[in-house]
């Protein structure tokens, strides 16, 4: 049987970044990556076409296949080391919302890491305007603003990339891949890892189109499988006592206001991520993925859950700005089970919208109703998701979750007038599942020999940029181990 150098489940950002530096080095004859979604050409969404979602198959195409989520991600990415740190403005380091690789590098490391994988997007096509770094005073007056109302706001470069240009520079890394000899298997899923005397030897998989088994041997393996994986890694870390750490779950809306309330923070920032911890919960609160001139869209898990997210295009543009509200959900004794609390409340809230995306105005959450489609039509908002059916969210997310949204709602509105306008359109679920951390050593290998875990999947990352810098490190870890 062939013995792979190095196999890879899943070929997100942090896969193929991982097989990109390996190139580089000369390391990359022997390795294999191993997908259960499409290569990135075949990848397509109906919904970005204005259809309903067609549940595709085998895989969700918005979150499988070649670049993962990266694929139809809005493609901000996020470099916290640039210059708004030099005049000792927030020191931040991380991916979106934050990111556990810090912890195992040093401040110098991750600001080369981050540098170098900029540079690989640059070199695939990324656009080289940068946000967020030119508006300093006005920047600064909102973040004392937002001080008063005891709301951060962390600003920092932003390079976006777009959703229809994401797509074709991921594309040309994939083609870049193949020129030099990397082998992907597509459309297959790993069912499990082998193990021996606590060593990882390879990976079992299922071939999605016509049901057969195999068996792949490697000298290293690595998990690469992003928030869509998170219950198969859980599963796995269960099965093989994975170490791993209580992860926690964040649940919220995907809020929806027209780019008019929102134009000074999308001029001067394009997103800003403004955290707080309201009363009386105290819970972190914040908001994410800022899509100016954006649309809504849906995604559905292999749990069968649809959960909301938003993006924006480069050309095509809506008049709505979108952004999540997350709350953190960190649970103490005797509860350990945070993804499945956030796929109990996701399932709920899908019951209630017949398996679609609910929506809901803001008005009517404070006066106690629903919202009926005939409010929508009426509505100055319009929402760019169709597909979204008019109900009432709060039958389904809990109270502390409502409370912590509505109050941090409340006070955004006194940094960002209209913040709270009644029209604003709340849709749900948005839920971020991360598999319980994985402990990791410095090489961010497991307790397994040989078993190694990068990007969103394992707790390390939360976006793009990161996940990708994840795979650069270990590329550069493993290159001393592949010969
Ligand atoms: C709509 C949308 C917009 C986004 N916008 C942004 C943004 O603007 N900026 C930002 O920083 N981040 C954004 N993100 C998040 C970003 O896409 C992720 O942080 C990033 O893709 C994580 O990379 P990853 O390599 O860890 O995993 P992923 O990209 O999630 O890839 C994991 C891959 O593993 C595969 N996989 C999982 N389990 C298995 C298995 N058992 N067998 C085989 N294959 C498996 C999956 O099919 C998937 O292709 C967005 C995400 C979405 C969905």
């Amino acid at each position: 049987m062939k013995m792979y150098d190095l196999i890879v489940v899943g070929m997100g950002p942090s896969s193929i970044f991982l097989a990109y530096e390996l190139i580089q080095v000369g390391k990359h004859k022997n390795i294999l990556l191993i997908d259960q979604g499409k290569s990135v050409e075949k990848r397509f969404c109906p919904i970005s076409k204005g259809k309903k979602c067609l549940n595709c198959k085998p895989k969700c195409n918005i979150t499988c296949g070649f670049s993962g989520a990266g694929a139809f991600s809005d493609g901000k990415l996020n470099s916290y080391h640039m210059t708004l740190r030099e005049d000792g403005e927030d020191i931040y380091l991380g991916g979106n919302g934050g990111s556990y690789l810090k912890e195992y590098l040093s401040e110098t490391e991750i600001n080369e890491l981050l540098t170098y994988t900029d540079n690989i997007y640059l070199k695939f096509g990324a656009d080289k305007k940068l946000y967020g770094n030119k508006y300093l005073d006005e920047i600064k007056k909102i973040k004392n603003k937002a001080k008063k109302e005891n709301i951060d706001l962390v600003s920092f470069p932003i390079r976006h990339l777009g959703t229809e240009k994401a797509h074709i520079l991921y594309a040309k890394i994939e083609e870049y891949l193949k020129e030099n000899n990397i082998n992907m298997l597509f459309e297959t899923e790993v069912e499990d890892i082998i193990v021996e005397n606590n060593k990882a030897i390879g990976v079992k998989t299922k071939n999605l189109i016509d049901g057969t088994n195999e068996e792949y041997m490697g000298s290293n393996i690595v998990l690469a499988v992003g928030r869509k994986g998170a219950r198969f890694l859980s599963d796995l870390c269960n099965k093989h006592k994975i170490e791993t750490k209580l992860g926690s779950v964040d649940i919220g809306v995907r809020y929806e206001l027209s780019d008019e309330v929102m134009k000074n923070i999308n001029k001067y920032m394009y997103e800003g991520k403004f955290i707080a911890r309201p009363y009386p919960y105290g819970d972190k609160v914040r908001t994410f993925c800022q899509n100016p001139s954006g649309y809504v869209s849906s995604e559905v898990y292999e749990n069968g859950l649809t959960l909301v997210n938003g993006h924006s295009y480069k050309d095509k543009k809506s008049t709505n700005t979108n952004l999540s509200i997350l709350v953190s959900h960190h649970f103490t004794y005797p509860f350990d089970k945070p993804i499945e609390y956030g796929e109990d409340v996701a399932r709920n809230v899908n019951r209630l919208g017949g398996n679609a995306i609910m929506v809901q105005r803001l008005g009517d959450i404070l006066r106690g109703k629903r919202t009926w489609e005939s409010d929508l039509e009426n509505n100055k908002i319009k929402p760019t998701l169709i597909s979204a059916v008019p109900g009432d969210i709060t039958f389904a997310l809990g109270y502390r979750t409502m409370t912590d949204i509505l109050n941090f709602i409340k006070s955004m509105d006194k940094i960002v007038e209209g913040f709270a306008n009644p029209e604003n359109l709340l849709y749900a679920p948005e839920v971020k599942f991360y598999s319980n951390e994985v402990v990791l050593n410095k090489d961010l290998e497991t307790n397994i020999k040989n078993l190694y875990s990068i990007g969103d999947g394992g707790g390390l990352t939360t976006g793009l940029m990161m996940a990708s810098v994840s795979g650069v490190k270990l590329a550069r870890i493993l290159s001393k181990k592949i010969n």
